[in-house]
């Protein structure tokens, strides 16, 4: 059995018209009109696979293919929206190949003993309302459903209010339902695949992450009559923390990637020293002990750098996700999957986060990899060739089938 790999097109390319760029991408922010007619569509055709489509109270849409009475889902799903200026495979390559799997299993009139349930997730990237996975959060009961609800945008519209303005805003509980397994199929956005020339990556787990905020106090003065030598700079002391955090992951080495990826001077000025800076700190690794070795090493850059330039500072280590290892099960009906639909393949980590990260706390969870282009995501130039994402799917379909079973 193998999927249609010209319906497949299609679709990627139909609900790559909505909301799409001149530059060939995608913005569709989560719960916009853009996302409201995209999600529309997709209601659509999964009416038209004979889908029993219910919607819960965070706007996640379910369509359900039966299986035998009593027996819990296998899941397959992605998200949906975009980041502004996204790409049109980031998410919703996932939610499509496993409608296609869907289509496939009807095509063929083959019954499983576990239903089949397609899931799409709501605000997924967290480019509209923070955090990101909001709504698998909230199904996995990590984020509260009223912090969920309280969530705003820039403009202040609230997440709950915007939910019923699109038509989304459901009446199921968003709550762990059971679960026989979940699969998700997504784009790398990594250059793995591609560097090696695999078509999928058989994803082992989701790296751990650590996010520190820092904030520096200098003394602000004037860049004209201040000497040299009484300065007290908060920017000189960040500039040596930026290289002491990239310095972090050469000593460590391994897979350990660090990233300070936003930094805010004051008084931002052309004359004036700047008195104050905050910057953000980002490290990922597979292992949480690496990243347990990594942070002492940013107490010490931070505090070194501070003492040099005579600043005072705060640093905050405020957010840690533990490594997050997939299903053995799982990834082991991807592997066999994979090599089923003869995908050339490997197994791999996943750098990003996804929902899967947090459906792998409800029940038994794995992920479907497939090429990005330049290893290049969140952007316009996002691709993937369709013959990667035509084994990506075979591979999809292949591990639902041997997870959902025959009755
Ligand atoms: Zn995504």
């Amino acid at each position: 059995m193998r999927i249609d790999r010209k319906r497949l097109e299609q679709t990627i390319e139909e609900l790559g018209r909505v909301g799409a760029t001149e530059r060939g991408g995608l913005t569709r922010l989560a719960l916009s009109d853009e996302d409201r007619r995209g999600r529309d569509l997709m209601v659509e055709w999964m009416r038209q696979a004979g889908l029993r489509v219910s919607v819960d109270q965070m706007g996640n849409i379910f369509g359900e293919r039966p299986g035998q009475p009593g027996h819990p889902p296998v899941m397959l799903g992605s998200h949906v929206d975009s980041v502004p200026t996204g790409g049109k495979y980031d998410g919703q390559l996932g939610v499509l190949c496993a409608l296609e799997t869907i289509r496939t299993l009807n095509d063929h009139r083959v019954s499983t003993r576990h239903p089949v349930t397609l899931v799409i997730f709501t605000n997924e990237e967290g480019a509209r309302f923070q955090p990101a996975m909001l709504a698998s959060g909230v199904m996995a009961g990590k984020i509260a459903l009223e912090d969920a609800y309280n969530a705003r945008d820039k403009d202040g519209l609230r997440l709950v209010d915007e939910l019923e303005r699109i038509g989304y805003l459901g009446p199921e509980p968003c709550v762990p339902r059971p679960l026989r397994a979940y699969l998700e199929l997504h784009i790398e956005q990594g250059p793995v695949l591609e560097e090696e020339g695999l078509a999928v990556g058989v994803v082992e787990g989701i790296v751990a992450i650590a996010w520190s905020r820092l904030t520096l106090h200098g003394v602000q003065d004037h860049a004209g009559p201040t000497p040299m030598r009484i300065r007290h700079d908060a920017l000189v002391a960040a500039a040596e923390v930026v290289s002491g955090v990239r310095g972090i992951a050469r000593e460590i080495g391994g897979d350990l990637v660090t990233t300070v990826g936003n930094l805010t001077v004051a008084p931002n000025i052309v004359n004036a020293i700047p008195g104050r800076v905050t910057l953000s700190i980002d490290m990922r690794d597979p292992k949480d002990a690496t990243l347990d070795r990594a942070l002492p090493m940013l107490d010490r850059v931070v505090r070194q750098a501070c003492e040099r330039e005579g600043v005072t500072y705060q640093l905050e280590h405020y957010w840690r996700v533990p490594s997050t290892p997939f299903d053995r099960e799982v990834v082991d009906a991807v592997e066999r999957a994979a090599r089923a639909a003869g995908a050339r393949h490997r197994r791999i980590r996943s750098g990003a986060g996804h929902d899967a990260q947090y459906m792998a706390a409800i029940g038994p969870a794995g992920m479907v990899f497939v090429p990005s282009r330049d290893g290049r995501s969140h952007c316009e130039e996002e691709f993937t060739p369709l013959e990667d994402i035509e084994h990506g799917a075979n591979t999809l379909l292949g591990a639902a089938l041997a997870l959902a079973g025959q009755p």
